[in-house]
């Protein structure tokens, strides 16, 4: 499973190499907020979940995790010209990659919000039963930077 480091340290090598290319500071920014602040979307879940009073509903929701983002990112660099210099796509194919790569899924089209709204974003695509088996999500809201 690729953990929040993970993610920053590709994020990171990405961003280095954005600045290498560029020389400037938003395009090797632009890899941290779609590689490595996307994970902020496991927050909706895990509100939902705690705030629900830990009912568990058998649902991982993953809000930004999507291929189908791609191509509304392509679109998005073409419209913002050469500020972000493919950054944003970048860091969001390098993210979404290692996470289909290292992470436990039991369906290859898993990272697809469509095919997972269409299956009622059943944790089980994440090989998890319900909410409460996945460990950051039943812990301490305060023990989350453990889990980076
Ligand atoms: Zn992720």
């Amino acid at each position: 499973m690729a953990r929040p480091a993970v993610h920053l340290i590709v994020s990171t090598g990405l961003a280095t190499l954005q600045w290498i290319r560029t020389g400037r500071l938003l395009p090797a920014l632009a890899p941290f907020l779609t590689g490595f602040l996307i994970d902020a979307d496991h927050l909706v879940d895990l509100a939902r979940y705690q705030l629900g009073g830990r009912r568990t509903e058998r649902r991982i929701v993953l809000p930004l995790h999507g291929w189908e983002y791609v191509p509304v990112l392509v679109l998005l660099e073409r419209i913002l010209g050469m500020r972000c210099a493919g950054g944003l796509l970048l860091g969001y194919l390098g993210h979404l990659s290692l996470d289909q790569v290292t992470n436990t899924i039991t369906h290859p089209l898993a990272y697809f919000v469509s095919f997972r709204w269409q299956r009622g974003f059943a944790s089980s695509l994440f090989n998890h039963p319900d909410e409460s088996a996945v460990d950051w999500m039943s812990g301490s809201i305060f023990d989350l930077w453990k889990q980076f």
